[in-house]
C-alpha cells in the first residue's frame, strides 16, 4: 500500500519571484501532507536509515508516532537524539542520510524524512510552552563552551539538562555560528527557526555571553584557574577561508564566500535598512560546488547579478545537497562543470574583469574515490566578470591553539580529539568543524553531544 502511495510533493516559492527575495525557498508540510506522507513509512524491523543517520535518529519511531497523531510523541521521540530538528530537517543532506538508504527508494521514492523532521520540529517550535523541559537542579558544577554553533548549543544543553552551570562564550554578536552567519535566510529562516532553538536552549539555564573572543577576551586557560569552570568544551568551527593561490586573486572584487555571506546573512547587507557595505557586482563568478558555494551564488542572484557556478569536476561529484543544486538552476544561476580558474584578470584600477580557466575533463580516480579532474590542452577561455567569490572550504581559526598550552592539533589545523571529544589536555574537550574541519550540522551536533556525556564522565569521576 505505502509503496503505491507517490512521495507527497512539498509546496515552494516560485522560482522566479524567490530568486528575487530573501524569504525561504521551501514552505514545508502542512498537517495533512505530513500525514500522508508518514502513512508511506513500512516501518521496517531493521531500518536502514537509522543506521544512515549520523546520531541514529529513530526514524520510524517518530513517524509512526506522527501517522498515529500524536505529533508531541514524534517530538519527544526526536528529542531523545537530536536538539535541533527543524534545522536538520531543512539542511541535512538526507540523499546521501537517511533518504538513501530508505528501502522505498529501490523501486520509488524515499520517504520525505528531512520534510517529516522539519515538520515536527517546526510544530514543537510552535508549541513550545507546552514542550518546555523542567529545569534541573543545579549541581554545582562549571562548564564553559566556546561557540554557539551547533555543537556548542547541543553540548550546553545537555549539560544543562544534567544541572550543570553552563556559560557559551561566542564572538560574534549572534548566537548560532554557521547557522547565522553562513546559511543563507532563504535556506534557513533566523528569527522564525534559529533564535526559537537558541531561545529554547536559553530556558534550560544556559548562559551566552556574545562579543567574547576565547583566546583574546580571555583565555581557556583563565576560564578555568580563574573564573572556576571545571571543564571546557571547543565548539569554534571552522571559519577560516582557503583560497586557490592563482595570479590576481588580491583584486579589488575579490571575497571569500564567508565573508561574503557574513555581510549579506549575519550583517543583512540585502535589506536596504541596514547600512552594511557589499559589493554589488554584476556578473559574479563562484569558484566551488559545496553548499557555501550554492548559498554564495544564490545570494547573489538576489542581490540582483547574473551568477555562475565554475566546478572542476562534473555535476556528479557536486558536494553540495542536491536539492541545493536543483534549487540553484531553477532560479537561473549557471554552471560551469570541468572548468578550473587559473587566474583572476583585472583592469589598470586593480579591479576583476574576469576569471582565466581552462576546461577539464575527468581522469581516473584520485585518493578520494573520485575521479581526477585533468586539463585539457589549449583550452584556455576568458569568463568575463565582476566579482570573484572563492568558496573552497575552510579551516579552523589557530587562536584558540595558539593560547592553549597542551592542545594537539593536526596539519590541517584541526583539533585532536576522539570518538568522545577528549582533547590532549585534560578538562578540555571539543567536536564539530573545529576537530573535522568544514563538515555537516549534524555531525556537529552530534559531537558536541557526545562530548557533553564525557564531559559529565570526568567531572562526575574527579
Ligand atoms: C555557507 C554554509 C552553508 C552550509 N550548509 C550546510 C548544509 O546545508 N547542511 C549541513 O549539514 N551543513 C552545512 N554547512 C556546514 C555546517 O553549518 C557546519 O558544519 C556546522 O555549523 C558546524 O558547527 P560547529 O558548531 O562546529 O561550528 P560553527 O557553526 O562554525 O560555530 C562556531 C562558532 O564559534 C564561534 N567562535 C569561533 N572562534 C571563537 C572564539 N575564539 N571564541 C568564541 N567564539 C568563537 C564562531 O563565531 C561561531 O559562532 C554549511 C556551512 C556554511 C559555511
Ligand atoms: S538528522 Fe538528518 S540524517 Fe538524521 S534523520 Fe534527520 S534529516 Fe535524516
Amino acid at each position: 500500500m505505502a509503496v503505491k502511495i507517490p512521495r507527497t510533493p512539498v509546496r515552494e516559492q516560485d522560482p522566479q519571484v524567490r530568486a528575487t527575495n530573501f524569504e525561504e525557498v521551501c514552505y514545508g508540510y502542512n498537517a495533512e501532507e505530513a500525514a500522508l506522507e508518514a502513512s508511506r513509512c513500512l516501518n521496517c524491523p531493521r531500518p536502514r536509515c537509522v543506521q544512515a543517520c549520523p546520531v541514529g535518529l529513530n526514524i520510524p519511531g517518530f513517524i509512526k508516532a506522527l501517522h498515529e497523531g500524536d505529533t508531541a510523541g514524534a517530538a519527544a521521540i526526536i528529542a531523545q537524539d537530536s536538539s535541533l530538528p527543524s534545522v536538520c530537517g531543512r539542511v541535512c543532506p538526507q540523499e546521501s542520510q537517511c533518504e538513501g538508504s530508505c528501502v522505498l527508494g529501490i523501486k520509488s521514492e524515499p520517504v520525505a524524512i528531512g520534510k517529516l523532521e522539519r515538520y515536527v520540529g517546526d510544530w514543537k517550535i510552535a508549541h513550545s510552552a507546552e514542550c518546555a523541559d523542567t529545569l534541573a537542579p543545579r549541581n554545582g558544577h562549571k562548564v564553559a563552551v566556546i561557540g554557539s554553533g551547533p555543537s556548542g548549543l547541543a553540548c550546553a544543553s545537555d549539560l544543562a539538562r544534567l544541572g550543570y552551570e553552563v556559560k557559551i562564550f561566542e564572538a560574534l554578536h549572534k548566537v548560532g555560528g554557521v547557522l547565522v552567519y553562513g546559511i543563507p535566510e532563504f535556506r534557513l529562516p533566523k528569527e522564525a527557526i534559529v533564535a526559537r532553538e537558541v531561545d529554547n536552549v536559553r530556558k534550560l539555564g544556559v548562559e551566552i555571553e556574545t562579543d567574547v573572543v576565547v583566546g583574546r577576551t580571555i583565555t581557556i586557560d583563565q576560564l578555568m584557574d580563574d573564573e572556576g569552570y571545571e571543564a571546557v568544551f571547543i565548539g569554534s568551527g571552522a571559519g577560516l577561508p582557503r583560497f586557490m593561490g592563482i595570479p590576481g586573486e588580491n583584486l579589488n572584487g575579490v571575497f571569500s564566500a564567508n565573508e561574503y555571506l557574513t555581510r549579506a546573512n549575519l550583517m543583512k547587507a540585502y535589506d536596504k535598512d541596514y547600512d552594511t557595505p557589499i559589493y554589488e557586482g554584476k556578473r559574479i563568478v563562484v569558484v566551488g560546488g559545496g553548499n557555501v558555494a550554492m548559498d554564495a551564488v544564490r545570494t547573489a542572484k538576489r542581490m540582483g547579478a547574473e551568477a555562475f557556478i565554475v566546478y572542476r569536476r562534473s555535476e556528479a561529484e557536486l558536494p553540495a545537497r542536491v536539492e541545493e543544486v536543483h534549487h540553484a538552476k531553477q532560479e537561473g544561476i549557471e554552471f560551469r562543470m570541468l572548468t578550473n580558474p587559473v587566474a583572476v584578470l583585472g583592469d589598470e584600477q586593480g579591479k576583476v574583469t574576469g576569471i582565466e580557466c581552462v576546461r577539464m575533463e575527468l581522469g581516473e580516480p584520485d585518493e578520494s574515490g573520485r575521479r581526477r579532474p585533468v586539463e585539457i590542452p589549449d583550452s584556455k577561455y576568458t569568463l568575463e566578470c565582476d566579482t570573484v567569490i572563492m568558496a573552497l572550504g575552510t579551516s579552523p581559526n589557530p587562536l584558540i591553539k595558539h593560547t592553549t598550552a597542551g592542545l594537539d592539533t593536526n596539519r590541517k589545523g584541526c583539533i585532536v580529539a576522539d570518538e568522545q571529544g577528549r582533547t590532549t589536555r585534560p578538562g578540555i574537550f571539543a567536536g564539530g568543524d573545529a576537530v573535522t574541519g568544514a563538515a555537516t550540522v549534524i555531525l556537529a551536533m552530534g559531537a558536541g553531544r557526545k562530548a557533553a556525556a564525557a564531559i559529565h564522565e570526568y567531572i562526575s569521576s574527579k
